[in-house]
């Protein structure tokens, strides 16, 4: 079993990992930016080290201070936590080289998945359904043309490297697709610093439901159900329930996506946590988006209808234990759905706004959790991302879950910034929300805040 671990990361994850060491008896080693130096993970770490400078590049992003700090302490892993190198296939390597045990999947494994061209590429081979589109990236326009045409217009321009819902453009009709696949190149390489950009049929209205797998060094690979993510807005998760709503989810379907998650972890010979993004259309058939290589922010809703902690889980399988829960022992209990806290105004565009929180309050009570690094006092830094929490509810059936959401984010306050807890209550409250009736479109198509300007 590890003794003493690194958490690469910040915010609520790193709390959520060092908890589970705890439970363990891991010790823990924070890494902390300037910025950062009152931060709740660095507090509730055995050991806290400074890396840098409240820039990412400099901290949380700088390897080399990251090594360093593992070597100084003693730290024998690294968890990576979410974001920031987390699906990094280089610094899984440098990890390796440097004997200290990476808790994720292998460098290779990484290295083939965040290629997400070359990925569908693999699952195509292996009898996964991908999305219709080009074979692997694209450079030529004229193929570009040929290709879009062939699909039927709208199409995707996605990068290749792409992740955070960046580096994604939507194509009209084929005077668009110039333009449109420069930009996506452009914010490609600002954003991930590779310009490869790829071409997919645009499914209209489809859900986005994604399974998420377990694995050990032995080969075994288990997956723990579905979460629906389809509540989104510009491509990024807003609200995530589990299981996906009846009566579009069946057990017929959560068993075939099941199988082909498992299928596609095994073929690329992946370990630890993993989750398999699917794009569900109207019919219910189901295509491979992407793997993400890493625990997941929404990973909570998870382990509310399965049971199993999966951090927990991340770190057995890492010590080099063999899974020790079976598919038949996986049960599904109940209904979870997780609302994202963020620290932004919904009314000014969703503009991130850090600064001091002055007074909050978290509720709780039975079947609800929320993972949060912030605390009264606490000043949100202007350099990272603004989800400062995660409120999850566990109802025995999904009216009990919204029931508990609702009383829940009532009751949540956050006061010193903008936050998105009322922009969640009225969306919980929609009908369609209500009916478990939505799309990937549903927030692009709704207003949730229409009232709110007077337009209502
Ligand atoms: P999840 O599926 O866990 O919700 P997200 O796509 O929302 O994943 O990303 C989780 C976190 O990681 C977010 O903070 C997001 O900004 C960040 N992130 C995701 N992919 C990348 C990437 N390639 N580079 C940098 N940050 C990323
Ligand atoms: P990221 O790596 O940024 O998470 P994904 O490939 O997972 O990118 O796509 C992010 C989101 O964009 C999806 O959840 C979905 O809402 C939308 N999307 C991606 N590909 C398609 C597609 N071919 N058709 C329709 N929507 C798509
Ligand atoms: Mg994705």
């Amino acid at each position: 079993m590890l003794k003493k671990i690194l958490i690469a990361n910040r915010g609520e994850i790193a709390v959520r990992v060092i908890r589970a060491c705890r439970e363990l008896g891991i010790k823990t080693v924070a890494v902390y930016s300037t910025a950062d130096k009152n931060a709740l993970h660095a507090m509730l770490a055995d050991e806290a080290v400074c890396i840098g400078g409240a820039q990412s590049k400099d901290s949380y992003l700088n390897v080399r201070a990251i090594i360093s700090a593992c070597e100084i302490t003693g730290a024998e892993a690294i968890h990576p936590g979410f974001g920031f190198l987390s699906e990094n296939p280089a610094f899984a390597r440098m990890c390796e080289k440097c004997g200290i045990v990476f808790i994720g999947p292998r460098a290779t494994s990484i290295e083939m998945l965040g290629d997400k061209a070359q990925a569908k590429e693999t699952m195509k081979e292996n009898g996964v359904p991908v999305i219709m589109g080009s074979d692997g990236a694209i450079s030529n326009i004229h193929a570009a043309k040929t290709l879009s045409r062939d699909l039927g217009y709208p199409v995707l321009v996605k990068a290749s490297a792409g992740g955070g819902g960046r580096g994604i453009r939507i194509v009209h009709n084929e005077d668009e697709l110039e333009p449109q696949m420069k930009a996506a190149r452009q914010e490609a390489l600002a954003c991930f610093g590779n310009d490869e950009v790829y071409i997919e049929k645009f499914i209209e209205n489809p859900k986005h439901i994604e399974i998420q797998i377990l694995a050990d060094n032995y080969g075994d690979v288990i997956y723990l159900g579905e979460r629906d993510c389809s509540m989104q807005r510009r491509n990024q998760k807003v609200l995530e329930e589990a299981p996906s709503p009846a009566p579009f989810m069946t057990q017929e379907l959560r068993e075939k996506m099941g199988r082909a998650a498992v299928t596609a972890a095994r073929v690329c010979g992946y370990r630890n946590a993993g989750t398999i993004e699917f794009l569900v259309d109207k019919n219910g058939d189901f295509y491979f988006m992407e793997m993400n290589t890493r625990i997941q922010v929404e990973h909570p809703i998870t382990e509310a209808v399965t049971g199993i902690d999966l951090v927990k889980q991340q770190l057995l399988i890492a010590s080099g234990e063999r899974l020790s829960i079976k598919q038949e022992d996986v049960k599904l209990t109940g209904h979870a759905i997780e609302c994202r806290i963020n620290a932004e105004d919904p009314m000014k565009d969703f503009r991130p706004s850090p600064g001091k929180i002055n007074t909050m309050f978290i509720p709780g009570g039975f079947g609800v959790r929320v993972d949060t690094a912030a605390y009264p006092g606490y000043e949100i830094p202007p350099y990272y991302d603004s989800m400062i929490g995660k409120l999850i509810v566990h109802g025995k059936d999904r009216d009990e879950a919204i029931a508990k959401m609702n009383w829940a984010l009532a009751e949540f306050i956050v006061d010193g910034v903008a936050t998105n807890v009322d922009f969640q209550l009225k969306l919980i409250r929609r009908p369609e929300f209500i009916a478990g009736d939505y799309d990937n479109g549903f927030l692009n198509r709704t207003d949730i805040l229409a009232d709110e300007r007077g337009e209502g």
